[in-house]
Formats: structure tokens, C-alpha cells, sequence
């Protein structure tokens, strides 16, 4: 089989080119806000704990070779925690390196081709596969090579890295989906269909999903396509990053991802848009397959085995919470094991332990990154399979619930509310002596720390999201119970929630459940066990939410593990400014991309549209972008006069008055050279410090001419007229109505507004509550403002500001 380069040199030497900027960084030559997003989209993460950052990798469908993983353990010996963290979408993690070690690990990484450009960041991230792909005895065909092949185009594209938001891709080796595909944003699911075309009689093909996603709004993918050919799944993945770069929101984070797109359209016309972008894909690429062929000659077409399954034969139905530990293959004679360390966390040591035997057998042994914060090793005789057991028996587990997910939680993530790791251990403690028919009761649990999924809670048959429940004794950490999520095929379901319970009593609650399970529903599979004794569920739920007064039960007032009373102190929501930033080097680099392919339209547009979102101008339309561009930057006096004139001839051009820009080549790069340049001056307070370029252009036009930012200030003041009201109170200050307006676009429309004002003077702005509440006053007061009050609303606050000196 051939395997895909997977590293190509451009990605290459940027990532070695991180430590020059890591330099400059550390050498003050570049401010934190400008490299955060830097080192963001080059998975380097600060985690809540100030100093520390966590490394993610890009692990392709989970291949990792031994020479990798011992580089990779060299790295968390010698650089991290000496635990290396296995995710759930097939990653590993370092964690505790210091930012001045992180460029070290990189390109330690990269002497062993692993790649983490792109592992955060708004760019197809790691593509992941059924962990079992290629030896499971009932999967349809082996899908590693679509995970590499699609790695591989993204990776040499240097506009896949400059997305709305990021965008998942998933390839299952069967309808039960094991790779989830049914949640991603792009999901393919193996099936073959009877073919005279070929020897075997049959073709390969996927079912492809759009649209599914966890987190916030989440949803399960729909169907657009009940079979594609092997070989049309590039056009498919590249069809949607265009639809996603199209139709995605890049003002609202939180709604930017293709699942928002379909909730926002609708199936129809979600599936119509991607349908033309399909096809424009297909008439202006011509992909090369060789790699397909090729592995279609290697892997001796269908195998007789999987010959036998089809679309409908497929059982996906669990048939009991216990794990098969020899997992027997399709190649006869061969196993898999899987280890699971407990919340995802393998030691170094235990690293070395694996290497080492994996070295002194003389199969071929390879190992999988499981989506399931595990491991598997594949390819063993059934004599090392059972060596394998005997030796590892700490990390293998017959008991679904012992093989549970925990995300990284409030410890390190720094969006985390609950310690979801120590729930998840103390779970474990609670079921150490169970007897055993107790014990398999229950399937494992997915747990994540808040109510975004990366514990996956929403697919989860036995899942917890973790709150902050407010008392009048103070916050209680606390779990939202949700049962009977599942992918797959056939009736896939987002996990719905039953209830809350305070963290502290979960454990008990689990036990009790479990016990509830064996008395009533012991024949039954987990999902049919809550369906039929719903009522009694239910009841055990409400039982164990009971949140007593702090002197009666203080315990309630700690989270699991915790020595100090419960607090979301630490939590940092997404900050506005960076949100902006992140806006504006989107379309910067896109512009620059653009331009290097001589794009001219398509970089003009994307540079003059980079930086109206610092005046809170929103809009698509080509023909506002330049108008708005010409009265903010041209006519400031930030670039030459007669960048309006050029104006005018994209949009000629654009409407095919006239064929072709290269005659204007010169200007449009210096348009972009000029964004570019009032990005690079731009002051943490978002201010452009660029030196103007014709400040008696300036002047004539009526322009402030001010050094620095403040000339803004008078043309930005109509943009927000409309919002105005009179003082509605009657406390003498103007209100601002910016309900309705997504963050980060919001604070720029409140620095805008600001920026009107006279030192001291008093704005209130109308705000929706939730993430513009959560955000808007953090960053405003980041600023130097002061807040002077908050009033609740209906759904909105009234935000009241007192402009800073
Ligand atoms: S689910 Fe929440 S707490 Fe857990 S890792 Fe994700 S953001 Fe952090």
C-alpha cells in the first residue's frame, strides 16, 4: 500500500519558521495579539494554568509508527508532562511545555514527519478514519488511504488554511460509523453497490453526510449522497471547504461552523448550493488518483468478506457493555488489543514498556490512535495479543464504563467549568470492587467539562456536560445527565438531557443506576433499559439533584478533587479583540494567497474588506466593501488618492465591462502591501499607527487628519446613527441597540462608538445576553473603560460604559 507524503515542504519550513516568531515574541518585537493566533493555528495552546501550553499533532487516521512515538515520548520526557494525551479525534497532546520549548517540540516533530500546522486554527483539522480501518472483520473496506489522500490535498492548499471556522472530516469503514462521521462536518461511510464495471463485481463508494457537528447547536450530518465512487471523495471534500468559504460566517465564531450554515438555509438549500459548488469543482479540477489506483491494485480489490456486506446487512446494534479484549481480525490468525489509559493520559513509561515489546516480536505490529482516547495495537499473533494483555493488564479493561471518555476540563482548558477528569476518576474509584454484573451495566460515559463537547457527550449512550449552578449559598459544580446519543446509519441521535446532578453525587447516582439496570432491564441493551423505565430514571435523576444549603452538605460546594470552594474564576470566554483579529488575518492571507496565484479580483476584495470589521462595517457585498474601504482608508490618507479610482475598475471588471486586471497588477499589490501594512501598526487597542501616505488628500476631503486612529472617529459616527436612541431612562447618556449584533462584530461596534466620545462621557449599549455579555464587558474593560452598571433585560442586558482618559 502506498503511503501519502504527508508533510509537504511548505508546510515544512513554515513550521520551522516558528521560531523566529517565537523569537521576536520573546524578544518583544511582536505583541501577544498578534501572535496568539499565530501560534493557535500552529496547535500551540495556552492552557489555563499562565506559562503552560499544551502541542497538539496532527496524527492522520491515527497511524502512528514506532519511530514517531519514540520521538514523541523523547519530547514529553525531555519538554512536557511525560504523559502524552490521546484525544478523541485521533491527536496526540503534549501538555506543560513552556512557550519557550514549544518551537523545540515542533520541530522535533517534524524530523519525524508530524505536522501540527493546522490543529487549531480555522482549517480542515485532523482527518480521522474507524481506528480499526483495514482489519476489522466486519468493515466494508479499509478507509485509511481517503483520511491520507484528503490530508494531503488540504495540506498543499494553502487556501484551506484562511476558513470561516475549522472543518472535521471523518471516513467510518462501515455503517456503524466508528469514526463518527455522522457528526463531522464532512462525513464518508464505506458501502459497496454491485458493479459490472469490475472483476469483483462490485464498487466502492461512500454514503457522504454535510452538516453534522457537537458543541453549540449541535446536529447530525444529513444524507447528500447515497453512494459516491472512491475516487469522487477530493471533488466532495473540496466542494465543501468552497461552499464553506462561500456561505460561512466569519463575523460570529460561534456560528460559523457548516452546521450553522444548515441551520441557518435549511436542508434544501444547503444541499443545492453544495451541489453547485460540486459541480463547479468538477469542471475546473482534474484530481490525480494515482494513489487510489494504486492501493486498489495493493489491497486486491474487495475482499471476499467484505463482499458479503451490504448497505442493508450491516448489525449495528451493541450487544452487552462489555469489551471484546481480543479483538479478532479479518486477516486470519490476527488480533487487536485495545488499551485505554484512564482520561486519555498514557505515561512515558508505559510508552517505553509498549515500544519495547512491540520491538521484540517479530510481527508487524501497528498501532491506532482510537477516537476514543485510547489505543489499539493491530496486527498481533494470538500469542503477543494475550502477552500484550498479561503485561498491560493496568490500561485494558473489560467494563465499558472503566473505558470512559473525559475531555481536558477545567484543570488545564481554560473554557472549563467542571473537573471533568477527577469526575471520571472518581467514577472508576466508585466501581473498583462492584460486583461485576453491576458492573457491565453500564456503557462508557462521555464527560465533558462544559457544555462544549470535546468529551463528545452528545453522541454518548451515558454522557455528562458540566454547569456552574448557581444557589444562594454559592455556585455548585454540577452535570447535566443525557442519555441514548448514537451514530450510525441507522437512527442516529443526538443525547438528550434528563436531568442535572450535582457533581459530588454522580458517582453514587451511577451505581445507583447501575443497580436500577440489573434489577429491572438486565436484558436489556442500555438505551432500551432508560426508554422502558423511564419514569424510574427519571425519579433516580431528580433523587440525586437535590442541592442541600451550603451548612447542611458543604461538600456540594467543591468539585470533584478540589481543596477550594467552586469558582468559575479563571475562565476566560473568547475575547473580542482576538475574535477581530482572527477576521482580519483571514482575509489578509487570503489576499496574499490570492495574489501569489494572480487572483487580482479575489485579493483585492479580501484586503479591502480585512479591516472594516474595526469599523464595524459587516457586509458581503463587493460593490459596499470597496465604497466602505474608499471612505475609511483611501480617503483618511492611509493609501494613495487614486486607490479609489482602482475602486472602480474591479468592479468594472467584475461586471465584465473589462476582460482582464493585469494591467493594474501593480496597484492591486500595493492595495494589499497597504493592508498588510495597517495590520502590521495596528496597537493593542486595535488602532492603526500606520504613518498616513497623502495627508493633504486627508484634508481635502474633509478628514480629521489627526495622527494615529482618532480620525475615524467622524466617519464611523454614521454607521452607528441608526442605532442611537434618545436616553431611554432618562440618565442622560445615549444607548446603543446592538441586540441582535454577533461578536465579535459588537465590540467593534461599541469601539467605534466610543471612539466618538470625550473622555469621562457615558455610552449604554443594548447587548443580547449570553456570548455578547460574556465577551463585551471583559474586553471593554480590558480597555481601560469603566463599566457603570448592568441591567437585565429579556433576553438582553443594557451595558453602561464610562469612556476611559
Ligand atoms: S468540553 Fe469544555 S472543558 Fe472540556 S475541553 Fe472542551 S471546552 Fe474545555
Amino acid at each position: 500500500m502506498i503511503k501519502e507524503n504527508l508533510t509537504p515542504t511548505e508546510v515544512t519550513s513554515d513550521l520551522y519558521d516558528f521560531r523566529n516568531k517565537l523569537n521576536e515574541y520573546l524578544e518583544g518585537k511582536m505583541e501577544d495579539f498578534r501572535f496568539k493566533p499565530y501560534r493557535v493555528a500552529r496547535g500551540v495552546y495556552e492552557q489555563r494554568k499562565s506559562g503552560t501550553y499544551m502541542i497538539r499533532t496532527r496524527i492522520v487516521a491515527g497511524e502512528v509508527s514506532l519511530e514517531q512515538l519514540k520521538e514523541i515520548v523523547r519530547l514529553a520526557d525531555n519538554y512536557a508532562s511525560k504523559n502524552v494525551h490521546l484525544t478523541t479525534r485521533q491527536d496526540v497532546q503534549l501538555h506543560d511545555v513552556r512557550l519557550e520549548d514549544t518551537a523545540e517540540v515542533i520541530e522535533g516533530l517534524l524530523e519525524v514527519g508530524i505536522l501540527t500546522k493546522g490543529t487549531g486554527g480555522n482549517t480542515p483539522r485532523n482527518v480521522v478514519a474507524s481506528p480499526l480501518s483495514g482489519v476489522s472483520s466486519d468493515e466494508v473496506f479499509d478507509v485509511t488511504p481517503y483520511a491520507r489522500l484528503v490530508t494531503r490535498h488540504f495540506l498543499t492548499d494553502p487556501s484551506s488554511f484562511n476558513l470561516p471556522r475549522k472543518y472535521k472530516i471523518a471516513f467510518s469503514n462501515s455503517e456503524k460509523d466508528t469514526a463518527n462521521a455522522l457528526v463531522a462536518d464532512l462525513g464518508f461511510i464505506a458501502v459497496i453497490r454491485e458493479s459490472d464495471k469490475s472483476e469483483s463485481g462490485y464498487e466502492k463508494g461512500f454514503i457522504v453526510y454535510g452538516g453534522g457537528g457537537l458543541g453549540n447547536n449541535p446536529s447530525c450530518g444529513i444524507k447528500l449522497k447515497d453512494f459516491v465512487p472512491v475516487s469522487e471523495v477530493l471533488y466532495y471534500a473540496e466542494a465543501m471547504k468552497r461552499f464553506f468559504e462561500a456561505e460561512g460566517d466569519r463575523t460570529n465564531k460561534n456560528k460559523a461552523r457548516i452546521r450553522h450554515i444548515l441551520i441557518r438555509l435549511g436542508e434544501e438549500k444547503f444541499t443545492e448550493l453544495f451541489e453547485k459548488k460540486l459541480q463547479e469543482v468538477k469542471e475546473d479540477k482534474q484530481f490525480d488518483l494515482k494513489v487510489l489506483e494504486n492501493n486498489d491494485n495493493n489491497d486486491q480489490q474487495i475482499d471476499a468478506a467484505a463482499a458479503q456486506v451490504t448497505a442493508t446487512q450491516v448489525d449495528t446494534k451493541s450487544t452487552d457493555e462489555k469489551e471484546e479484549l481480543l479483538i479478532k481480525q479479518k486477516q486470519p490468525g490476527y488480533y487487536s488489543v485495545y488499551l485505554h489509559p484512564e482520561n486519555g493520559n498514557i505515561s512515558t513509561t508505559d510508552l517505553k514498556d509498549l515500544i519495547d515489546f512491540l520491538e521484540s516480536i517479530d510481527d508487524s505490529a501497528d498501532i491506532r490512535i482510537s477516537n476514543t482516547q485510547g489505543l489499539y495495537v493491530r496486527n498481533l499473533r494470538k500469542d503477543d495479543a494475550v502477552g500484550l494483555l498479561k503485561i498491560f493488564k493496568e490500561l485494558i479493561y473489560p467494563y465499558k464504563i472503566d473505558n470512559s471518555i473525559a475531555c481536558a476540563g477545567a484543570s488545564t482548558c481554560k473554557l472549563g467549568l467542571c473537573l471533568s477528569q477527577n469526575l471520571l476518576k472518581s467514577i472508576k474509584e466508585k466501581f473498583e470492587n462492584v460486583n461485576p454484573f453491576i458492573k457491565s451495566q453500564l456503557p462508557r460515559a462521555y464527560i465533558s467539562g462544559c457544555p462544549n463537547s470535546c468529551g463528545q457527550h452528545q453522541i454518548g449512550k451515558l454522557a455528562f456536560s458540566g454547569i456552574a449552578r448557581r444557589t444562594k449559598d454559592g455556585l455548585v459544580p454540577t452535570y447535566v445527565v443525557h442519555f441514548n446519543g448514537k451514530v450510525g446509519t441507522k437512527n442516529p441521535k443526538l443525547a438528550q438531557k434528563y436531568g442535572e446532578i450535582p457533581a459530588k453525587k454522580l458517582p453514587k447516582f451511577l451505581l445507583n443506576l447501575a443497580r436500577l439496570k440489573y434489577n429491572n432491564g438486565n436484558r436489556w441493551e442500555f438505551e432500551k433499559f432508560v426508554q422502558e423505565n423511564e419514569t424510574e430514571v427519571t425519579e433516580l435523576i431528580e433523587k440525586y439533584s437535590v442541592i442541600e444549603p451550603y451548612d447542611e452538605n458543604p461538600d456540594l460546594y467543591y468539585d470533584v478533587g478540589a481543596t477550594e470552594l467552586f469558582s468559575i474564576e479563571g475562565r476566560s470566554p473568547g475575547e473580542c479583540s482576538l475574535g477581530i483579529m482572527e477576521v482580519i488575518r483571514t482575509d489578509i492571507e487570503n489576499a496574499r494567497e490570492n495574489l501569489e496565484q494572480n487572483y487580482l479580483y479575489e485579493a483585492s476584495i479580501s484586503a479591502a474588506r480585512a479591516l472594516l470589521v474595526l469599523r464595524g462595517i459587516d457586509t458581503n457585498k463587493d460593490r459596499e466593501i470597496f465604497k466602505a474601504f474608499v471612505d475609511h482608508f483611501v480617503k483618511e490618507g492611509y493609501l494613495k488618492a487614486d486607490i479609489e479610482d482602482l475602486t472602480g475598475i474591479l468592479l468594472d471588471y467584475k461586471l465584465g465591462d473589462i476582460s482582464s486586471l493585469e494591467a493594474y497588477q501593480e496597484d492591486i499589490k500595493y492595495l494589499v502591501k497597504k493592508v498588510e501594512d495597517m495590520y502590521g501598526s495596528l496597537n493593542p487597542k486595535l488602532e492603526i499607527t500606520l504613518p498616513k501616505e497623502d495627508d493633504e488628500e486627508s484634508d481635502k476631503d474633509g478628514s480629521s487628519g489627526s495622527s494615529g486612529d482618532g480620525s475615524r472617529a467622524s466617519s464611523s459616527k454614521d454607521n452607528i446613527q441608526d442605532n442611537i436612541q434618545d436616553n431611554i431612562d432618562g440618565e442622560g447618556y445615549e444607548i446603543v441597540d446592538l441586540r441582535g449584533v454577533k461578536c465579535p462584530m459588537n465590540f467593534a461596534k461599541v469601539k467605534v462608538s466610543l471612539s466618538t466620545k470625550e473622555p469621562g462621557d457615558v455610552v449604554g449599549f443594548y447587548l443580547d445576553q449570553g456570548e455578547p455579555m460574556d465577551n463585551v464587558p471583559k474586553s471593554v474593560e480590558g480597555e481601560g473603560h469603566t463599566i457603570k452598571e448592568i441591567k437585565e433585560f429579556d433576553g438582553y442586558s443594557l451595558l453602561v460604559i464610562e469612556k476611559a482618559e
